[in-house]
Formats: structure tokens, sequence, C-alpha cells
């Protein structure tokens, strides 16, 4: 059975404070699409700041609260205060992450940790608590970022425990999808090719970009708003019969 969306439906987005970054032009296209926004983001004041401004821009309803998503305690403390201020949870993003570019030979104790903990713990702390919200409602979805670094084992930017942890988010999905599915709730990733974000450890240059971009069919390099559009997409709710999917966001940089 499938349930409908409700008129009010909050999409909670993880890593939505960044100015330049995937999260927070999500949030922007999820908004002017009609969606109120809960932002979960490491900074308190950062992540209120930045749902008041989306509640000014597209006036919808939006709230923000500062949770480290590696923290499990805190990432349930987050949702449950979203939940309160805000309409039904329909959506969950899962956008926050960190780089990693050390090489293998040269990681230093604790790096692995670290990045799996945000990039992949991380993911499931807030997704399984959004999941019981879902459930009990019966209808849901969630996407997650990956990355092209999952399917080519690095190669752009971050390397090992990245990699690892991006790909451990394709099978958390899967897995996701196949729990949640009867439940009425759609999972599936994203796995962007290089977008010109802050993320490659600062902005890039042109000349960077125009290097990265020598790899890519479309000769260009990725904007936030050609990863938000496609999570805008898996977020509707008439595409609730794709799940399980990871969609791929690269330029023709690694064809699945
Ligand atoms: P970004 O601008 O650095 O955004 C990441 C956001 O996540 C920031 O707002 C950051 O907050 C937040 N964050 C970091 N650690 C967190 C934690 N432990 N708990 C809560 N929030 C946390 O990077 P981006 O390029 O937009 O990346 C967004 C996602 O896309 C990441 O998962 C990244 O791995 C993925 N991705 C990016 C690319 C790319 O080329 N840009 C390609 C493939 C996949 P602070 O700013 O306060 O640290």
């Amino acid at each position: 059975m499938t349930v409908a969306f409700p008129a009010a439906r909050t999409a909670i987005v993880t890593g939505a404070v960044s100015p330049r970054g995937i999260g927070r032009a999500t949030a922007r296209r999820l908004a002017a699409a009609g969606w109120d926004i809960g932002i979960i983001d490491l900074d308190d004041d950062a992540s209120a700041e930045a749902a008041s401004e989306l509640a000014a821009s597209f006036g919808v309803r939006a709230a923000g609260v500062g949770a480290d998503v590696s923290d499990e305690a805190a990432v349930r403390a987050a949702v449950d205060g979203l939940e309160s201020a805000l309409p039904q949870i329909v959506a969950l993003v899962n956008i926050a992450g960190i780089s990693s570019p050390t090489p293998y030979l040269e990681l230093e104790p604790g790096e692995w940790d670290r990045v799996i903990a945000v990039n992949l713990t991380g993911v499931h702390h807030v997704s399984r608590r959004v999941a019981e919200s879902l459930a009990a409602s019966g209808v849901g979805r969630i996407v997650s970022i990956s990355s092209v670094s999952a399917q080519r084992g690095g190669g752009t930017y971050s390397k090992t425990p990245y990699s690892v942890a991006k790909a451990g988010v394709i099978g958390l999905t899967r897995a996701l999808a196949r729990e949640l599915g009867p439940l009425g709730v759609t999972a599936n990733a994203i796995a962007p090719g290089p977008i010109d974000t802050d993320i490659m450890g600062g902005t890039l240059t042109e000349e960077r970009k125009a290097e990265m971009a020598a790899d890519l069919l479309v000769g260009r390099i990725g904007t936030v708003d050609d990863v938000a559009v496609a999570v805008e997409f898996l977020l509707r709710e008439d595409t609730g019969f794709i799940t399980g999917h990871t969609l791929d966001v690269n330029g023709g940089l690694y064809m699945n």
C-alpha cells in the first residue's frame, strides 16, 4: 500500500551549513520545491542561521540544530528536537561528510576511524533514528551521498578510508531499501564526481578545475546544483518505484 505524502512535510538535511556546499544548495532547492527543512550540522548557531535564511527566502518552516553525526546520542536528540518543531518528517538527506586525501601508506592512527565515523557510521546514526519516524508513518525517502570514489577506489581527491566509507554508504542504502521498502520508505544513494565545493582542500582554482574536467565527458566539473536536482528528484512523491539505486552524477567520469 502506498501512503500519500502529507501536504506539509519536512526533509532533514545533514551538512547543510557550508555556504558553497552541496548540502546548502540542496536545502535551498528542496525549500523552493515546498519542503520544510530541518538542518543538522556541527555548529548549533550556524545551523539555526542557515535555517532562518531558508525560512526567510522561501517562506517555508525551517529549524537547525548542531550535532556531530558520528555521535549517536547527539543525533537522536537533534532529530527529536526537529521532529517536535516541524511538520511530519518525510525525507532524510545524508550529506554531512569529510575528506581524507592521505595516501594509504601514510595513514596516521585514528584517521581511518575518524573518516568512517563521520562518513559511514554518521549516515547510519541519522538514518536509524529518522527511519523510526518514517516507518511509523508508512511513508518516506532516504537519500545518502556516496561518491564516485567508492566505485573507482579513489582517484579524485580523497583516498582509502573515504572510498571505503562511501562504498559502505552504497551497501547501507541497499540494505535499508530492502528492509524499509515494505514499510513505505525508499532509500537511494547518489555518487557524485568532482563538484565545485571547498571540501577538496579549499576553494578550487580555475587551473585545478580544468585538470579535473579533463577526465570528464561533459568538459566541466559538477556544480552543487547538479547534485541538488538529483536529490530533489529522488525525494519526489512520484519516484517511489526507485529504491536501492545509486545514481551517478559524475559527468561521465565513471559509467556504472
Ligand atoms: P562541504 O562544503 O565541506 O560540506 C560538508 C558539510 O558537512 C559541512 O557543512 C560540514 O560542516 C558538515 N560536517 C562535516 N562533518 C560533520 C559532522 N561530523 N557532523 C555534522 N556535520 C558535519 O563539502 P561538500 O563538497 O558539499 O560535500 C557534501 C557531501 O558530498 C560529503 O558527504 C562529500 O563527501 C560528498 N561528495 C562531495 C564531492 C565533491 O566533489 N565536492 C564529491 C562526491 C561526494 P563544517 O563546514 O562545519 O565542517
